[in-house]
């Protein structure tokens, strides 16, 4: 059986993607370092007889054996401002070095390369909304800036073994998502307002509220990066995968108070430095090549994260 290498397998998308495919009955070989990632989601996967678990860090030298690698997803890096923030050059050295690593081994097994990029490649996006087309609005020297040229300089390194190796790539710009296996502290605004609504706590809104963010349910993005891993061996992407349903965070978090039926106050904090006023994707490109589609409404898809993060709380 072919087997799925899945980077990151700890952290939030990679759980959500390997549960997807070791329940359809694949094989998933996941990879994680638990930098951000959670312990707990790699023992839940373990419960899948399909799935092998490799604890390495990909910016470090590492050997995979295996020549049956068909898919690789690559998926590692810290992914919230509140991580890659603490630890920019690990997050520099993972999007670089680890994704130079991963392309060496598609290219030497000639698998498809799934590579996650993000929203973050468009910076504070003075185009809106945002198409693949658009280049960005990137500070270079900024707090952000550890993960947003991390994950360009990975774009770039995708590119050149696509355009030098015949790497057969597939890049996906991934805008803000959300669900279940979640980390409850790891500081984004859906958990935080959940976990803060649920236990009755002030909702930290930061500025005003009245910057917007595109909130996609997780099962809806997994469902798009495996289109994507589908697609003939000439799509290359760029392509963003996300929701265009665009919202003010401050109506985010009142939403959250009604599904949650919480007494929390909505409380004010500072708007951390280089925060994206808005961010909305064109979703043009990913609906028409991958046949993409959001079947889930973002009162549907947080109910469900609700759900999940009493149990976990
Ligand atoms: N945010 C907030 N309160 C929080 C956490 C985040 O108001 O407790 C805001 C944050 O300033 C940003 C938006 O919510 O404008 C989304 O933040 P997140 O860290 O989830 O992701 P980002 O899109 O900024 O990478």
């Amino acid at each position: 059986m072919v087997i799925n290498l899945i980077t990151g397998c700890a952290g939030f998308i990679g759980t959500n993607l390997s549960l997807y495919l070791l329940r359809k009955g694949e094989r998933v070989l996941g990879i994680d370092n638990f930098s951000s990632g959670l312990k707990k989601n790699v023992e839940m996967l373990k419960t899948y007889k399909n799935f092998e678990f490799k604890e390495l860090d990909v910016s470090k030298k590492f050997v995979l054996n295996e020549r049956r690698i068909s898919k690789i997803f690559h998926l590692a890096s810290m992914a919230s401002p509140k991580y890659y923030q603490k630890f920019p050059l690990e997050t520099l050295k993972t999007n670089f070095i680890g994704t130079m690593n991963l392309l060496e081994i598609a290219k030497k097994t000639g698998s498809i390369f799934i590579f996650s990029s993000t929203s973050e490649i468009y910076g504070d996006p003075a185009v809106h909304p945002q198409k693949e087309t658009y280049w960005g609005n990137v500070n270079p020297i900024g707090l952000r800036a550890c993960y947003d040229e991390g994950k360009r300089v990975a774009e770039t390194l995708s590119f050149e073994y696509y355009r030098l190796h015949k790497v057969k790539i597939k890049v996906a710009r991934i805008f803000n998502t959300f669900g279940e296996y979640m980390s409850k502290d790891d500081g984004r605004v859906v958990s935080n307002f959940i976990i803060q609504a649920l236990k009755n706590d002030n909702i930290t809104v930061y500025g005003d509220g009245s910057q917007t963010r595109s909130f996609c349910y997780v099962a809806d993005l997994v469902d798009g990066i495996l289109k994507l891993s589908e697609t003939d061996d000439q799509f290359t992407g760029p392509v963003n995968l996300g929701s265009d349903t665009e919202l003010k965070i401050l109506d985010l978090a009142k939403i959250i108070l009604k599904l949650t039926g919480s007494k929390s106050k909505i409380i004010f904090k500072s708007l951390p430095f280089d925060d994206p006023v808005k961010r909305r994707p064109d979703l043009t490109l990913a609906r028409k090549v991958l046949n993409y589609k959001n079947s889930f409404s973002l009162e549907d898809g947080l109910s469900r994260t609700i759900d999940y993060f009493k149990g976990e709380i």
